[in-house]
């Protein structure tokens, strides 16, 4: 569907950007991948920065024992160390052309605040996977520094599935996305950032056309909030034992997986709407749930019949349980503090639904969603239909960032 040697800008793919320094923000999962990621294909200096906690002298104590951290991906390995680690961003972000925050999206705004005084004006600063919202958070935290100059850019997805295995020494990379898609700000820099990240990350990437892309294109805003809701509802304080915990991907059942689909088909109104609103605006990559799965994982689903067979019968989720909290030595209750709802409910869901405000859509099932998780994590982001819940300041909806109406949100 993305194949082209002529970009979406009409522009023939070139290969020439000139990056000798990237800093990786944070010591996570994802930036445990990507340094022998990197390393293995990107011959500049790499660096790391660490602001959280003690994370700094921690990572440097024991990469020195260890020497690199190994990736292990199947059969291969990959092996590779930052060149500088550091706790303070005016060491590691002072001299870097490209910045990526591989970070939980409520991990963001804060970064930002830390490395943009030390940002070169020709910098370019991006986010994998972007979530929701992000240029409207890093627009203005850039304009409130003075570093309009300073370009941005989001990743759809985090293209693998990984986990820490040893801290700082290993890392195991369990699945890779076919391709992931990337948008940047502004747009004329994508073609040729998407060739550079494709070659230093060893993945294919599809260049976006626009930033509201991925808002609207984020699929773990429908598939974690979803399923967890699917799941979970009424049956809030059953507990389980560790081999009953139920499967999260899998135990996608016909009635979670209708939806899902409701879910991912208001957006696709909404998409429609934005699109009737300003006939410019391409929103063409924004794809229904079915069909992004079958995109993403089309080598990985051995039935692609149904929405619920996209999730049951593919490989990739294989074995990935609900998340829990351990309430005792055998019982587990369902765990509503959970990434998948404190991440991709205020940086995800609460994001459509206030751009579904501006653009007077309804979306009575993302609201019920919405309603009934914000309950869960005792948070309150909707009164009276509206967002003007006592949460709502933490969330990334567009009004925090002074945006009012759609024409704001559409040119990003
Ligand atoms: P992670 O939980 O491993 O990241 C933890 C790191 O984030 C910490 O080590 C710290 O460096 C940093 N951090 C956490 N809280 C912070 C804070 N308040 N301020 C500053 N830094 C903070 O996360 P991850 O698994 O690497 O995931 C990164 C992103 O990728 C998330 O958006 C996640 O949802 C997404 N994602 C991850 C996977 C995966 O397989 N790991 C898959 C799909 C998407």
């Amino acid at each position: 569907m993305f194949q082209s040697d002529i970009d979406i800008f009409g522009n023939r793919k070139r290969s020439v950007m000139k990056i000798e320094t990237i800093t990786i923000c944070g010591g996570g999962n994802a930036a445990h991948a990507m340094i022998p990621i990197i390393r293995n294909h990107f011959s500049g200096k790499l660096n790391l920065f660490l602001p959280y906690g003690n994370e700094a002298a921690h990572f440097e104590k024991l990469i020195e024992g260890k020497r690199f951290i190994t990736a292990t991906i199947g059969e291969k390995k990959l092996y590779g160390r930052p060149d500088k680690v550091s706790k303070f961003a005016k060491e590691v972000c002072k001299e870097a052309d490209l910045i990526l925050i591989p970070l939980p999206a409520f991990a963001h705004e804060q970064t930002l605040l830390q490395i943009v005084p030390f940002l070169r004006e020709e910098a370019i600063i991006g986010a994998i996977p972007a979530r929701s919202g992000f240029e409207y958070a890093a627009l203005k935290i850039l304009k409130n520094n003075h570093k309009e100059k300073v370009k941005i850019f989001g990743m759809q997805t985090l293209p693998w599935a990984c986990r820490i295995k040893e801290y700082a020494a290993s890392v195991n990379i369990l699945g890779k996305k076919k391709s992931v898609g990337m948008a940047a700000f502004p747009h004329k820099i994508t073609p040729e950032l998407a060739s550079f990240l494709s070659q230093v990350l060893d993945l294919k990437i599809d260049p976006l056309p626009n930033m509201l892309t991925l808002t609207l294109a984020n699929v773990g805003q429908i598939i974690h909030p979803g399923i967890m809701y699917g799941l979970f509802k009424g049956k809030e304080q059953i507990t389980y034992q560790k081999e009953t915990i139920p499967l999260f991907y899998q135990g996608v059942t016909r009635e979670i997986a209708k939806t899902l689909k409701a879910m991912s088909d208001e957006i696709l109104i909404l998409t429609e709407k934005i699109e009737s609103f300003d006939k410019n605006v391409n929103l063409d990559y924004v794809l229904g749930l079915k069909d992004w799965l079958i995109y993403s994982y089309k080598d990985s689903i051995t039935d692609k019949s149904s929405l619920q067979s996209c999730f049951v019968a593919n490989s990739a989720y294989q074995g990935l349980r609900a998340p829990m909290k351990k309430i005792n030595n055998d019982y587990f209750l369902p765990d509503f503090q959970a990434r998948y709802l404190t991440e991709d409910v205020p940086f995800g869901l609460i994001v459509i639904k206030s751009i579904a405000q501006l653009a007077e859509v309804e979306t009575p099932v993302i609201d019920e969603i919405i309603l009934t998780i914000s309950q869960w994590m005792g948070k309150e982001y909707i009164r009276g239909g509206f967002l003007g819940g006592k949460d709502i300041k933490d969330t990334r909806i567009p009004q925090n960032y002074s945006m009012k109406n759609l024409e704001e949100i559409i040119i990003y």
